[in-house]
Protein backbone atom coordinates (compact mmCIF):
# COMPACT_ATOMS: atom_id res chain seq x y z
CA UNK A 1 0.00 0.00 0.00
CA UNK A 2 1.13 3.73 -0.78
CA UNK A 3 1.66 5.79 2.35
CA UNK A 4 1.26 9.45 1.71
CA UNK A 5 2.81 12.17 4.56
CA UNK A 6 1.59 15.52 4.47
CA UNK A 7 4.47 17.84 4.18
CA UNK A 8 4.08 20.69 1.57
CA UNK A 9 1.43 23.47 2.30
CA UNK A 10 -1.27 23.07 0.08
CA UNK A 11 -3.09 24.08 -2.19
CA UNK A 12 -0.42 26.06 -3.76
CA UNK A 13 -2.07 28.90 -5.40
CA UNK A 14 -2.42 29.23 -9.25
CA UNK A 15 -1.93 33.10 -10.83
CA UNK A 16 -2.58 35.06 -14.06
CA UNK A 17 0.81 36.78 -15.08
CA UNK A 18 -1.33 40.28 -16.15
CA UNK A 19 1.71 42.19 -16.88
CA UNK A 20 3.34 39.36 -19.00
CA UNK A 21 0.48 38.04 -20.69
CA UNK A 22 -0.38 42.00 -22.14
CA UNK A 23 3.17 42.37 -22.85
CA UNK A 24 3.77 38.68 -24.87
CA UNK A 25 0.14 38.19 -26.59
CA UNK A 26 -1.16 35.15 -24.68
CA UNK A 27 -2.73 34.14 -21.31
CA UNK A 28 0.33 33.30 -18.69
CA UNK A 29 -0.96 31.17 -15.73
CA UNK A 30 1.42 30.22 -13.10
CA UNK A 31 1.13 27.26 -10.88
CA UNK A 32 2.81 28.74 -7.84
CA UNK A 33 5.34 25.37 -6.37
CA UNK A 34 7.77 27.69 -5.60
CA UNK A 35 4.88 28.19 -2.43
CA UNK A 36 5.10 24.47 -1.05
CA UNK A 37 6.98 24.74 2.04
CA UNK A 38 10.31 27.72 2.92
CA UNK A 39 13.06 25.33 3.79
CA UNK A 40 11.29 22.63 1.76
CA UNK A 41 10.44 24.55 -1.16
CA UNK A 42 9.57 23.67 -4.51
CA UNK A 43 8.73 20.32 -6.27
CA UNK A 44 10.65 18.16 -4.37
CA UNK A 45 8.84 17.86 -1.44
CA UNK A 46 5.72 16.79 -3.08
CA UNK A 47 7.75 13.29 -4.18
CA UNK A 48 9.07 13.68 -0.42
CA UNK A 49 5.23 13.41 0.91
CA UNK A 50 4.84 9.49 -0.81
CA UNK A 51 8.95 8.58 -0.55
CA UNK A 52 9.44 9.72 2.80
CA UNK A 53 6.10 7.71 3.76
CA UNK A 54 7.94 4.35 1.81
CA UNK A 55 10.67 4.85 4.08
CA UNK A 56 8.97 5.09 6.84
CA UNK A 57 7.09 2.29 6.36
CA UNK A 58 9.96 0.64 5.53
CA UNK A 59 12.00 0.84 9.12
CA UNK A 60 14.30 3.88 7.79
CA UNK A 61 16.93 5.33 10.00
CA UNK A 62 18.88 6.92 7.21
CA UNK A 63 18.04 8.23 4.11
CA UNK A 64 20.66 8.43 0.54
CA UNK A 65 20.34 10.36 -2.55
CA UNK A 66 21.99 11.90 -5.27
CA UNK A 67 22.45 15.04 -6.98
CA UNK A 68 24.19 18.49 -8.32
CA UNK A 69 26.71 19.95 -5.11
CA UNK A 70 23.51 22.46 -5.12
CA UNK A 71 20.38 20.49 -5.93
CA UNK A 72 17.08 21.07 -5.24
CA UNK A 73 16.44 17.86 -4.33
CA UNK A 74 19.26 17.22 -1.85
CA UNK A 75 18.16 20.16 0.40
CA UNK A 76 14.62 19.28 0.54
CA UNK A 77 15.30 15.38 1.33
CA UNK A 78 18.06 16.57 4.48
CA UNK A 79 15.21 18.96 5.45
CA UNK A 80 12.77 16.44 5.25
CA UNK A 81 14.98 13.17 6.88
CA UNK A 82 15.23 15.96 9.94
CA UNK A 83 11.78 16.97 10.15
CA UNK A 84 11.05 13.11 10.45
CA UNK A 85 13.84 11.82 12.61
CA UNK A 86 15.76 10.80 10.25
CA UNK A 87 19.83 10.99 9.36
CA UNK A 88 20.79 12.23 5.59
CA UNK A 89 23.25 11.63 3.36
CA UNK A 90 23.68 13.18 0.32
CA UNK A 91 26.10 12.08 -2.63
CA UNK A 92 26.51 15.13 -3.94
CA UNK A 93 28.60 15.51 -7.37
CA UNK A 94 31.80 17.70 -7.25
CA UNK A 95 31.92 20.86 -8.48
CA UNK A 96 32.80 24.66 -7.88
CA UNK A 97 31.68 24.61 -4.37
CA UNK A 98 30.09 28.21 -2.77
CA UNK A 99 28.99 27.74 0.74
CA UNK A 100 25.62 29.16 -0.12
CA UNK A 101 22.29 28.24 -1.49
CA UNK A 102 21.25 24.55 -1.11
CA UNK A 103 24.89 23.31 0.12
CA UNK A 104 24.44 26.17 3.08
CA UNK A 105 21.48 24.48 3.86
CA UNK A 106 22.49 20.94 3.57
CA UNK A 107 25.46 21.49 6.12
CA UNK A 108 22.78 23.32 8.58
CA UNK A 109 20.90 20.22 8.76
CA UNK A 110 23.97 18.01 9.52
CA UNK A 111 24.05 16.43 6.13
CA UNK A 112 26.33 13.79 5.72
CA UNK A 113 27.70 15.16 2.30
CA UNK A 114 29.88 12.67 0.35
CA UNK A 115 31.29 14.56 -2.62
CA UNK A 116 31.77 12.33 -5.89
CA UNK A 117 33.39 12.48 -9.12
CA UNK A 118 31.31 12.79 -12.39
CA UNK A 119 32.58 9.90 -13.16
CA UNK A 120 31.99 7.71 -10.42
CA UNK A 121 28.28 9.59 -10.03
CA UNK A 122 27.84 7.71 -13.67
CA UNK A 123 27.78 4.68 -11.28
CA UNK A 124 25.99 6.17 -8.11
CA UNK A 125 24.04 3.06 -7.62
CA UNK A 126 26.94 0.77 -6.96
CA UNK A 127 28.80 3.66 -4.42
CA UNK A 128 24.99 3.66 -2.72
CA UNK A 129 25.42 0.03 -1.82
CA UNK A 130 28.68 0.56 -0.50
CA UNK A 131 27.99 3.08 1.61
CA UNK A 132 24.77 0.95 2.72
CA UNK A 133 26.50 -1.78 4.03
CA UNK A 134 28.83 -0.24 5.80
CA UNK A 135 25.91 1.88 7.67
CA UNK A 136 23.83 -1.33 8.03
CA UNK A 137 27.18 -2.52 9.82
CA UNK A 138 26.51 0.12 12.25
CA UNK A 139 22.95 -1.16 12.64
CA UNK A 140 21.50 1.67 10.20
CA UNK A 141 18.57 1.04 7.67
CA UNK A 142 19.29 2.59 4.80
CA UNK A 143 16.43 3.62 2.41
CA UNK A 144 17.32 5.22 -1.18
CA UNK A 145 16.17 7.88 -3.25
CA UNK A 146 17.06 8.23 -7.18
CA UNK A 147 18.24 11.44 -7.85
CA UNK A 148 15.48 13.97 -8.09
CA UNK A 149 12.99 11.58 -6.21
CA UNK A 150 12.16 10.37 -9.93
CA UNK A 151 10.53 7.07 -9.96
CA UNK A 152 6.96 5.94 -9.80
CA UNK A 153 6.19 6.49 -6.33
CA UNK A 154 8.03 10.26 -6.00
CA UNK A 155 6.41 11.03 -9.28
CA UNK A 156 2.71 10.27 -7.61
CA UNK A 157 3.43 13.26 -6.34
CA UNK A 158 2.87 15.67 -9.27
CA UNK A 159 -0.24 12.87 -10.07
CA UNK A 160 -1.45 14.75 -6.89
CA UNK A 161 -0.48 18.15 -7.85
CA UNK A 162 -3.13 17.78 -10.79
CA UNK A 163 -5.63 15.95 -8.77
CA UNK A 164 -5.09 19.59 -6.77
CA UNK A 165 -4.91 21.89 -10.08
CA UNK A 166 -8.28 20.12 -11.23
CA UNK A 167 -10.37 21.90 -7.88
CA UNK A 168 -8.78 25.12 -8.29
CA UNK A 169 -9.34 25.80 -12.16
CA UNK A 170 -10.53 24.66 -15.06
CA UNK A 171 -7.09 22.57 -16.14
CA UNK A 172 -8.90 21.80 -20.10
CA UNK A 173 -9.43 25.20 -20.73
CA UNK A 174 -5.65 25.09 -20.72
CA UNK A 175 -3.96 24.68 -24.55
CA UNK A 176 -0.73 23.41 -23.13
CA UNK A 177 0.87 23.20 -19.47
CA UNK A 178 4.82 23.63 -19.23
CA UNK A 179 7.23 22.44 -16.60
CA UNK A 180 11.11 22.37 -16.54
CA UNK A 181 12.23 18.62 -16.80
CA UNK A 182 15.39 17.54 -14.48
CA UNK A 183 14.99 13.92 -13.93
CA UNK A 184 11.55 13.37 -15.42
CA UNK A 185 9.52 12.51 -12.15
CA UNK A 186 7.02 15.72 -12.02
CA UNK A 187 6.36 15.62 -15.59
CA UNK A 188 5.66 12.03 -15.35
CA UNK A 189 3.00 12.93 -12.89
CA UNK A 190 1.31 15.56 -14.38
CA UNK A 191 1.06 13.98 -17.80
CA UNK A 192 -0.16 10.54 -15.95
CA UNK A 193 -2.77 12.57 -14.46
CA UNK A 194 -3.80 14.43 -17.34
CA UNK A 195 -4.02 10.95 -19.17
CA UNK A 196 -5.85 9.26 -16.28
CA UNK A 197 -8.09 11.96 -16.06
CA UNK A 198 -9.34 11.75 -19.79
CA UNK A 199 -7.89 15.51 -20.16
CA UNK A 200 -6.23 16.05 -23.66
CA UNK A 201 -4.15 19.15 -22.64
CA UNK A 202 -0.39 18.16 -23.51
CA UNK A 203 2.11 18.91 -21.37
CA UNK A 204 5.62 20.47 -22.70
CA UNK A 205 8.87 19.77 -20.42
CA UNK A 206 11.90 21.97 -20.85
CA UNK A 207 14.91 19.98 -20.62
CA UNK A 208 17.54 21.72 -18.95
CA UNK A 209 20.13 18.61 -18.76
CA UNK A 210 22.79 17.56 -20.72
CA UNK A 211 20.67 14.45 -22.05
CA UNK A 212 18.62 14.69 -25.25
CA UNK A 213 14.92 14.50 -25.60
CA UNK A 214 14.92 10.85 -26.33
CA UNK A 215 16.03 9.94 -23.27
CA UNK A 216 13.29 11.50 -21.79
CA UNK A 217 10.94 10.33 -23.37
CA UNK A 218 11.82 6.90 -22.78
CA UNK A 219 12.17 7.78 -18.74
CA UNK A 220 9.11 9.22 -18.47
CA UNK A 221 7.23 6.77 -20.33
CA UNK A 222 8.66 4.10 -18.01
CA UNK A 223 7.87 6.23 -14.54
CA UNK A 224 4.16 6.20 -16.30
CA UNK A 225 4.09 2.76 -17.19
CA UNK A 226 5.20 1.71 -13.08
CA UNK A 227 2.85 3.77 -11.93
CA UNK A 228 0.27 1.56 -13.59
CA UNK A 229 1.76 -1.10 -10.84
CA UNK A 230 0.90 1.46 -7.95
CA UNK A 231 -2.83 1.77 -9.35
CA UNK A 232 -2.57 4.77 -11.49
CA UNK A 233 -3.71 3.49 -14.63
CA UNK A 234 -2.65 6.15 -17.45
CA UNK A 235 -3.07 5.46 -20.95
CA UNK A 236 -0.07 6.63 -23.48
CA UNK A 237 0.42 10.27 -21.70
CA UNK A 238 0.76 13.04 -24.37
CA UNK A 239 4.04 14.82 -23.83
CA UNK A 240 6.75 16.68 -25.45
CA UNK A 241 10.50 17.10 -24.47
CA UNK A 242 12.19 19.84 -25.42
CA UNK A 243 15.55 20.70 -26.50
CA UNK A 244 16.13 24.11 -27.40
CA UNK A 245 16.19 25.65 -24.16
CA UNK A 246 18.80 24.19 -22.08
CA UNK A 247 21.35 27.20 -22.59
CA UNK A 248 24.79 26.85 -22.00
CA UNK A 249 25.31 23.64 -19.79
CA UNK A 250 23.31 22.27 -17.13
CA UNK A 251 23.17 24.38 -14.02
CA UNK A 252 24.54 27.60 -15.91
CA UNK A 253 21.95 29.87 -17.28
CA UNK A 254 22.97 32.22 -20.43
CA UNK A 255 22.44 35.81 -20.68
CA UNK A 256 18.67 35.13 -21.49
CA UNK A 257 17.69 33.30 -18.82
CA UNK A 258 19.79 35.74 -16.41
CA UNK A 259 17.38 38.61 -18.00
CA UNK A 260 14.29 36.54 -17.73
CA UNK A 261 15.19 36.33 -13.65
CA UNK A 262 15.31 40.06 -13.55
CA UNK A 263 12.34 40.70 -16.03
CA UNK A 264 9.51 38.39 -13.92
CA UNK A 265 11.10 39.38 -10.35
CA UNK A 266 10.61 43.25 -11.99
CA UNK A 267 6.94 42.79 -13.43
CA UNK A 268 5.32 39.95 -11.55
CA UNK A 269 7.05 40.04 -8.53
CA UNK A 270 8.51 36.43 -9.02
CA UNK A 271 11.53 35.13 -8.37
CA UNK A 272 12.73 32.40 -10.83
CA UNK A 273 15.54 30.27 -10.63
CA UNK A 274 19.22 29.98 -12.72
CA UNK A 275 19.12 26.55 -13.38
CA UNK A 276 15.43 25.08 -14.21
CA UNK A 277 12.76 27.40 -14.06
CA UNK A 278 14.35 30.54 -16.14
CA UNK A 279 14.98 28.58 -18.37
CA UNK A 280 11.61 26.93 -18.59
CA UNK A 281 9.78 30.16 -18.39
CA UNK A 282 11.74 31.70 -21.27
CA UNK A 283 10.89 29.02 -23.75
CA UNK A 284 7.11 29.76 -22.77
CA UNK A 285 7.94 33.07 -23.53
CA UNK A 286 9.28 32.39 -27.16
CA UNK A 287 6.99 28.98 -28.16
CA UNK A 288 3.70 31.07 -27.23
CA UNK A 289 4.66 34.77 -28.00
CA UNK A 290 1.98 36.48 -29.92
CA UNK A 291 -0.13 32.82 -29.72
CA UNK A 292 -3.40 34.14 -27.97
CA UNK A 293 -2.97 30.51 -26.04
CA UNK A 294 -4.20 29.67 -22.58
CA UNK A 295 -1.26 28.37 -21.17
CA UNK A 296 -0.31 27.26 -17.36
CA UNK A 297 3.32 27.24 -16.21
CA UNK A 298 4.32 25.54 -13.17
CA UNK A 299 6.67 27.08 -11.14
CA UNK A 300 9.07 24.50 -9.65
CA UNK A 301 10.72 26.35 -7.47
CA UNK A 302 14.52 26.51 -6.99
CA UNK A 303 14.74 29.77 -5.28
CA UNK A 304 18.10 28.79 -2.85
CA UNK A 305 20.00 29.15 -6.65
CA UNK A 306 19.80 32.33 -6.87
CA UNK A 307 22.03 32.91 -3.70
CA UNK A 308 24.55 30.29 -5.11
CA UNK A 309 24.48 32.15 -8.26
CA UNK A 310 24.85 35.76 -6.80
CA UNK A 311 27.47 36.85 -8.70
CA UNK A 312 26.23 36.02 -11.93
CA UNK A 313 22.92 37.05 -11.63
CA UNK A 314 23.54 40.80 -10.29
C1 LIG B 1 14.30 19.14 -9.77
C2 LIG B 1 13.74 20.40 -10.29
C3 LIG B 1 13.04 20.45 -11.51
C4 LIG B 1 12.90 19.26 -12.41
O1 LIG B 1 11.96 18.33 -11.97
P1 LIG B 1 12.16 16.79 -12.36
O2 LIG B 1 11.02 16.12 -11.75
O3 LIG B 1 13.48 16.38 -11.79
O4 LIG B 1 12.18 16.69 -13.85
C5 LIG B 1 12.49 21.64 -11.92
N1 LIG B 1 12.64 22.76 -11.18
C6 LIG B 1 13.32 22.77 -10.02
C7 LIG B 1 13.48 24.05 -9.30
C8 LIG B 1 13.88 21.59 -9.54
O5 LIG B 1 14.57 21.60 -8.39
Amino acid sequence: MVVRIDLAIKPTPVQFLRKVSAEYGFDLYIKRDDLTELLGSGNKIRKLEYLMGDALKQGATTIFTSGGLQSNHARATAYVSRKLGLKPVLFLRKGEKVLNGNLLLDMLFGAEIVEVSSEEYENIDEIFLEYKKEKEKRGEKVYIIPEGGSNALGALGYFNMVMELKDQIDVESFEAIVCAVGSGGTIAGISAALSFLGYRVPVIGVNVTTKNADYFVEKVKKIVRDMGKLGVEAKEPRFEIVDSFRGPAYAVPSDEDVNVIKEIATKEAIVLDPVYTSKAFRGTLEMFRSSGKRILFVHTGGIFGVFAQSGRLV
